[in-house]
């Protein structure tokens, strides 16, 4: 509906429309008493980076630095995620980074079914705001959020898979590449990490560049 809404209207006009339902959307998720993560929480993490972009990266939840800042990926694993980005030539900046639930679980848990499905409207009207050419899932919670599957991460990732005619990216989640430091090697996470953050980026580039991602295998 909100997608019909826009396409109807001209560049101008769709561009503040989105402003005013982003504003919309961002203000609801701040005083969002939803679900029991509200309890815990010192900031709502809404997500942040471009909103006009062609690529889209989702996480679990906000961590404690996650929490403490407002921000996504800030702690330990969100800085190695920006030096894979930056290693890869992607600009964070010129990305959006969200998480499947906007508040921390307590002790960093996994979010439960009901709180995720508490905040997928936040999520889903994200989506449609942006709409991304492409969405990376990082780790097993987005993954099986998302493309509602029982497999895990180390199955699925490295393929494209579509998801409502998005080309959809899982990839391993940065916490889980940090229980590897020393590992580079032909096979490791690591190594895995950076052959799919390249093909991430070689389509993203032939999409900012041709509009177009043909030739794109799914998995
Ligand atoms: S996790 Fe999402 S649904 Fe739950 S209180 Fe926070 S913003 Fe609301």
């Amino acid at each position: 509906m909100t997608d019909q809404i826009l396409f109807e209207l001209t560049q101008e006009e769709q561009e503040t429309q989105s402003a005013l339902l982003w504003q919309e959307l961002e203000s609801r998720a701040l005083g969002c008493r939803a679900c029991p993560l509200c309890h815990g929480r010192k900031s709502v993490v809404f997500g942040e980076g471009s909103r006009k972009t062609s690529l889209m990266f989702i996480g679990e939840g906000p961590g404690a630095d996650e929490d403490e800042q407002g921000r996504p990926f800030v702690g330990r694993s969100g800085q190695l995620l920006t030096q894979i980005l930056d290693a890869a030539g992607i600009a964070r900046s010129g990305i959006y980074i969200t998480n499947i639930v906007k508040c921390r679980p307590p002790e960093n848990r996994t979010p439960l079914p009901e709180e995720m499905m508490h905040c997928d409207q936040y999520l889903q009207t994200q989506i449609l705001l942006i709409r991304p050419a492409m969405l990376v899932l990082l780790g097993n919670t987005p993954t099986k959020w998302i493309l509602r599957t029982t497999e895990g991460i180390t199955r699925l990732r490295g393929r494209w898979v579509e998801w409502r005619g998005i080309p959809v990216m899982p990839m391993f989640h940065p916490s889980y590449l940090l229980r590897f430091p020393d590992q580079n090697k032909k096979g490791s996470p690591k190594h895995l990490t950076w052959l799919d953050i390249q093909e991430v980026k070689k389509r993203r580039e032939q999409f900012d560049q041709t509009g177009s991602l043909e030739g794109i295998t799914f998995g």
